[in-house]
């Protein structure tokens, strides 16, 4: 087996499927005996949207739920508009985070990978060749790589002793997944009480309820019960609001924390074993999500033989700044959110600048990760270096098709829009397009996460030694076909 990734939650899912449409051996395990029935997250961005549009598979997740065109930045009354943002899907969907793993496990399924519930990754011991992983139940396996998607509290992350510097929590919060004895007691939204603020959220068949906990037990993992929370409520609300039938109840924190490597070695993270943060936002699956899609390829290239020198290295770099960037974000946002009033100046501030436009498009490019710009290294002028490059319209072969259709099999694209197109690696897909939309554009070599690596056009035009370095970096051939 060439890899090995510990967790099926979304982080893991995505970058197995990745590996297996690169026709790369992988194997899926996890350590609950099936799919947990709880629903931690309830959205999806444009990010993930996009993302997953390029494989083709945006349309199962956008049948599933409601789109809502904004999304918001520390205060839920003031909602910030998306409808301005540059995507393909301007929008948040309503997805449960279940939903989101059932149809990448599908995904994963129709590519040949079946997961394997009820292993739990307990040992590993890393060399130069490979990784000996040990699994209960099971034995040891030989894996090429690890791929630890294994969650906050990551075994893979502890067993590699990789670091996990950050700040611990300071402020915790208690949700519990109930319904009411009374359905109208309790308006859905927030509800101001004599001690706090309560967060009432609807969901199919149930309400989520979320309070502050200023005095959590000395033990943090002392399991939160029905009678604990409904005192906590009582204490917030000063009345008495009756809850029953509990399906979930849970602790959450502002604690904030990121891997201080990504790839040790055969060893790499993503997902919440790569970092976790404030619940702000709800961002997290979005986030394991993007992790995935950039790793996939990189490893998989790896894998296969025709990965560039340090490609697996650019992974680390971009995805632990994205973190970074993530983790800035949602404590930004937790500590707008801590309700005391010496804040107020600063909240209304903050709101003041919100409601410009271009403040605005900054937040929601921030927080949906639409903003994200990886350094490619080459020269260039144009917006989308870096960038997710739109889903262009296209015409290839007299046919209309579009860049995300093209980008489905998940490898490079260079679109060649001008006369004599170069010589590519026999691993990159070489398309003469026209883009009647964009014509001044010559020429982009796009990544098989759907980023741009190198644009010339006719207003900036770039040398073939450009697109050489750009080719060389993230898509060398395979030595058969070199030269
Ligand atoms: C209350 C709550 C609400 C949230 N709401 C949202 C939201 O609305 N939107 C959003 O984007 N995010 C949300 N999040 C965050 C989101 O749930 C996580 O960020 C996301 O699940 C991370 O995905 P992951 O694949 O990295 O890890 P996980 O989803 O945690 O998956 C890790 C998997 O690894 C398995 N595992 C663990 N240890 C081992 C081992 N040793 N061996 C094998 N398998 C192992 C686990 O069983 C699990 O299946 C929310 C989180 C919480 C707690």
């Amino acid at each position: 087996m060439s890899v090995l990734v510990a967790g099926a939650g979304p982080a893991g899912l995505l970058v197995a499927a990745e590996l297996a449409l690169a026709g790369v051996g992988v194997r899926v395990v996890d350590r609950l005996p099936a799919r947990s029935a709880f629903c931690r997250g309830f959205t999806l961005n444009a990010r993930s949207l996009e993302l997953l549009d390029r494989r083709g598979l945006a349309g199962r997740f956008l049948a599933e739920g409601p789109t809502v065109p904004f999304t918001m930045f520390a205060d839920p009354s003031r909602p910030l508009d998306l409808t301005t943002l540059a995507s393909d899907h301007p929008y948040v969907l309503g997805i449960p985070q279940t939903r989101t793993e059932e149809l990448l496990e599908q995904w994963l399924a129709e590519l040949g990978v079946p997961v394997e519930w009820g292993h739990e990754v307990v040992g590993l011991r890393a060399g130069d060749t490979g990784v000996d992983v040990t699994l209960a139940p099971g034995g040891t396996v030989r894996a090429d790589y690890l791929v630890g998607c294994d969650g906050s509290r990551s075994t893979v992350r502890k067993l590699a002793g990789i670091g996990f510097p950050g700040t611990d929590a300071t402020r915790f919060g208690l949700l519990a997944d109930v319904e009411l004895a009374d359905p109208e007691a309790l308006p859905f939204g927030m509800t101001t009480g004599v001690d706090g603020t309560v967060f009432a959220i609807p969901r199919p068949g149930y309400l989520r309820v979320v309070i502050d906990e200023p005095h959590p037990p000395e033990d943090r993992d002392t399991p939160v019960t029905l009678d604990y929370f409904q005192r906590q409520l009582d204490r917030v609300l000063g009345y008495r609001v009756e809850l029953r039938a509990p399906r979930w109840l849970s602790r959450f924190s502002d604690a904030a924390r990121q891997a201080d490597r990504y790839v040790a070695g055969r060893v790499m993270l993503a997902g919440d074993a790569a970092h976790v943060h404030p619940p702000a936002g709800a961002v997290g699956v979005n986030v394991a999500l993007a992790d995935a899609m950039n790793l996939g390829w990189k490893l998989a290239a790896t894998v296969r033989g025709h990965a560039p020198a340090g490609l697996l290295g650019t992974y680390d770099d971009e995805r632990r700044s994205s973190g970074a960037v993530v983790l800035r974000t949602t404590r930004a946002q937790s500590v707008l959110g801590d309700p005391d009033p010496r804040l107020d100046p600063v909240r209304e501030l903050l709101a003041e600048l919100a409601a410009l436009p271009q403040v605005n498009d900054y937040l929601v490019e921030l927080v949906t990760g639409v903003g994200t710009r990886y350094d490619m290294g080459v020269p260039g002028e144009h917006p989308w270096l870096g960038r997710l490059v739109p889903d262009l319209g296209l015409v290839v072969d007299g046919e209309p098709t579009s860049l995300a259709r093209l980008l489905r099999p998940g490898r490079p694209v260079l679109l060649w829009f001008a006369e004599r197109p170069p010589r590519v690696p026999g691993t990159v897909v070489l398309c003469r397009a026209e883009c009647p939309v964009h014509p001044g554009i010559e020429g982009i070599l796009v990544r098989p996460d759907g980023f741009a690596a190198w644009i010339s056009t006719a207003a900036d035009p770039q040398p073939q030694s450009t697109l050489d370095a750009a080719l060389a970096t993230w898509c060398a051939p395979p030595p058969s076909l070199a030269g």
